[in-house]
């Protein structure tokens, strides 16, 4: 794209950043399934490229694109949301203090509790939606990293991204966001200060349910960064070419999806606020919800297609609700073009803090009326 005339972050999505095969003149690129590049007579490397477990042209694609659309240096993808996430801490050394949210994805929760905390970092937790709170947490000098996910897997919480920034930098640290439930659609943490980026790209950016990958955006070409680099290609958590392309092309309607899945989200969480058979909606777009002004400030053009709805009766009203469910599907992750729910509970164990009430819900692409009816259906005390 003409750098003179930059375009839209939707346009630069839908066009892949304007990619044309300079060979063919497709636009659509192609995917390279080599594994390995030439060397010419003089033991150079002709492209740059050396081995495929650190770069494939395919990666670069889609680094490119969202590079553009976080507003950063570099990005680079992972085989998954956990290879990224970890890749983060993977980069620091053992010793190293990190402050983690309470609330946040349960699966980085208990690698950060296991396997992080066993390699040597002293990984402690705080209320990330307090930045005072986490001002009095942290060290300067000791702390290297803070991490934040907002809004927040499963209760939607929100925390201020510019607010944390200042507190982590204050102290010398880095921001670390995982941006998954956002998109860079509504939020760009590295506008409000955040050094690192993450999203599972499994959710909204490929947006098919048909790819497990990872992604992380650096703000700088840091020391840091270059160890994240250093973790991917050592340890070999890079995406398949042909997923590497099934998420590029996911990529170019992420504006259109996500937009169309926040004014749904919007639709139901208003819709069943207030609903006898429903205890509370969380959603940030709702104007009761506690992280409502943060998030005004902080996501653009809505508030994402995640919510989630704590149903009246408990456990097994929140069971039974899902279990009654025709249209909206059950099964785990999110962010793809169909309706999906979740009770985190089960999902979570026994030592999981989601409330058992709780049921996740992640809005598709679906007709709203229709997505609504089934809950109305299935409801305790249902409207229909
Ligand atoms: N971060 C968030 C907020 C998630 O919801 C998930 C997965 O559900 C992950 C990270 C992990 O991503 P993946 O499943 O692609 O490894």
């Amino acid at each position: 794209m003409n750098p003179e005339h930059p375009v839209k972050p939707a346009t630069a999505a839908a066009q892949a950043l304007g990619y044309v095969d300079p060979g063919t003149g497709a636009i659509v690129p192609p995917i390279h399934p080599s594994t390995t590049y030439e060397r010419d007579a003089d033991n150079k490397l002709v492209s740059g490229r050396l081995y495929s477990r650190a770069d494939n042209p395919g990666y670069e694609q889609p680094e490119a694109l969202l590079t553009r659309l976080e507003g950063g240096a570099a990005t680079a993808v992972f085989s998954s949301g956990m290879s990224a996430a970890t890749a983060v801490f993977l980069a620091l050394r053992p010793g190293d203090h990190v402050l983690v949210p309470r609330v946040l994805y349960w699966a980085f929760r208990n690698w950060l509790a296991g396997w992080a905390t066993a390699w040597g970092l002293r990984v402690e937790a705080v209320d990330m939606t307090d930045p005072a709170a986490v001002a009095a947490r942290v060290r300067p000098g000791e702390t290297k990293l803070v991490w934040v996910e907002t809004p927040a897997n499963p209760t939607l919480v929100v925390s201020d991204i510019a607010a944390l920034s200042a507190v982590a930098h204050g102290a010398g640290a880095l921001l670390a966001v995982d941006s998954t439930f956002a998109t860079p659609v509504h939020t760009q943490p590295i506008a409000l200060g955040a050094d690192l980026v993450m999203h599972s790209a499994t959710k909204y950016l490929n947006g098919h349910s048909d790819v497990v990958a990872g992604t992380v955006t650096t703000a700088a070409l840091n020391e840091h960064w270059q160890a994240v680099k250093t973790v991917r290609s050592q340890a070999g958590t890079v995406l398949g070419p042909f997923e590497a392309w099934l998420l590029l092309r996911g990529m170019r309607t992420l504006f259109v999806r996500v937009e169309a899945q926040s004014r749904a989200a919007q639709a139901i969480a208003e819709h069943f606020s207030g609903h006898p058979g429903i205890e509370a909606v969380l959603y940030p777009g709702l104007e009761g919800f506690p992280g409502h002004g943060i998030a005004l400030r902080q996501m653009r053009g809505g508030f994402g297609g995640m919510l989630s709805v704590r149903v009246r009766g408990g456990g097994p009203a929140a069971l039974g609700f899902i279990g009654k469910l025709r249209v909206w599907k059950r099964a785990t992750s999110l962010g793809g073009v169909e309706s999906l729910v979740e009770h985190r509970a089960s999902i979570e164990g026994p030592q999981s803090p989601t409330p058992p009430d709780l049921v996740r819900m992640s809005v598709g692409l679906e007709d709203v009326g229709d997505l609504v009816a089934d809950m109305e259906r299935a409801l305790p005390g249902g409207r229909a």
